[in-house]
């Protein structure tokens, strides 16, 4: 079955989007991204964790174990990652699965770190087969073997090459093939953040902006950002044109509510989108269970958008439940929307953002 929506369901130019968006990340490096963990607010355990394997191995002189960060986009692994190989004082040289389509690209670019180094590997799920084939050698051994010319002009080379640190972000760490996933020594999740920690996100970040904000602006700001600080700084910006209109460049309360509720964001991060998505699932399948792949078609919306993009904020705030059987709307999602909870929906509450 298929739905038509109105003109307004609007997925291209999605303000709540938590992947990245033109206008996002000004030309060149970005401002308000944190440099040192001290700078970088919130994810406490992982800090904590990361700060400590840092120093130990810097106390022994060593690289750092391989890292992966996991977790939905926008929280911040690319940031931390910058933030590892300047806490470690090396370079970080930044990629990603898809960029590196052959074996060649990947033996390339390990050949020309140093000593040290950071390798970050944004979508490191996508890597393909053959490119894994010679990244499991080197994040053990820092060599590759390189095959040159066929049948008997063939030769066998083996390239040794500057240990460095493989930190590898994926927004599934369910996808990661074992052997790849067994060579990270250290494994981090990042988690959504509170409403406070954005808020103090927000007020860096109109400090940086040089943006006049009072706290409780920032905390509006910070409600409706999903969790994400992706979307909180790019909230700031849109409601920074507004309170130039209207409140003399001051962020207030009533002009961050005021804007946001013009950019169609509710008191909690929802847009159209999600609001369509979840009335559909009402509408259309009783409240569900409805499979991901029959309710992308439904909307009109790629699968793995929805997993990434809609879902993780909607299960956070249990307005949405995950059974093996398909996707649920709970009772507290229709509530919010004034609709009746269907009878007939097996709805619970989901605890866990990643169990597949
Ligand atoms: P990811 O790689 O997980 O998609 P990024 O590292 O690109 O996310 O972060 C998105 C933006 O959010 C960055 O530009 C940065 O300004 C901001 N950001 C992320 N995490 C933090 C944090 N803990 N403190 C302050 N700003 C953050």
């Amino acid at each position: 079955m298929s739905i038509e929506f109105s003109d307004e369901f609007d997925f291209e130019n999605r303000i709540v989007d938590n992947t990245e968006l033109p206008g996002d990340v000004p030309e060149g490096e970005n401002p308000l991204r944190p440099k040192t963990l001290d700078d970088y607010i919130g994810q406490e355990t992982v800090k904590e964790n990361l700060r400590i394997f840092i120093d130990a191995a810097k106390q022994r002189g060593e690289t750092l174990d391989h890292v992966l960060l996991y977790g939905p986009p926008g929280l911040g692994k690319t940031t931390l990652s910058a933030i590892i190989a300047n806490e470690l004082g090396v370079s970080v040289r930044i990629t990603s699965g898809p960029a590196i389509e052959k074996p060649g690209d990947l033996a390339s670019i390990l050949t020309n770190l140093n000593q040290g180094d950071v390798l970050f590997v944004d979508e490191i799920h996508r890597l393909s087969r053959a490119v894994e084939e010679i990244l499991y050698p080197s994040m053990e051994d820092f060599a590759i073997d390189i095959i040159t010319g066929k049948g008997q002009m063939a030769a066998s080379y083996h390239l040794p090459l500057p240990k460095f640190t493989l930190v590898g972000a994926t927004t599934r760490a369910g996808q990661l093939t074992a052997p790849l996933r067994d060579r990270f020594g250290v494994v981090l999740r990042l988690e959504l953040y509170t409403p406070e920690e954005l808020s103090r996100i927000v007020m860096r970040s109109a400090g940086i902006l040089g943006v006049e904000i009072e706290p409780d602006g920032a905390l509006e700001i910070a409600s409706r950002s999903r969790g994400t600080p992706r979307i909180a700084n790019r909230l700031l910006k849109r409601v920074r044109d507004f309170a130039q209109v209207m409140s003399d460049g001051v962020i207030t309360v009533e002009t961050a509510r005021t804007a946001l509720e013009r950019l169609g964001v509710d008191e909690i991060g929802l847009d159209s989108n999600d609001r369509r998505m979840l009335k559909a699932i009402v509408n259309f399948y009783n409240g569900g269970p409805v499979g991901l792949e029959t309710l992308a078609a439904a909307i009109g919306e790629e699968a793995v958008t929805i997993e990434d993009v809609y879902e993780p904020y909607l299960l956070q705030i249990g307005f949405l439940s995950r059974t093996p059987r398909g996707r649920c709307i709970t009772a507290a999602a229709c509530e919010h929307l004034g609709l009746n909870f269907p009878s007939g929906t097996r709805a619970q509450a989901q605890p866990s953002l990643f169990n597949d």
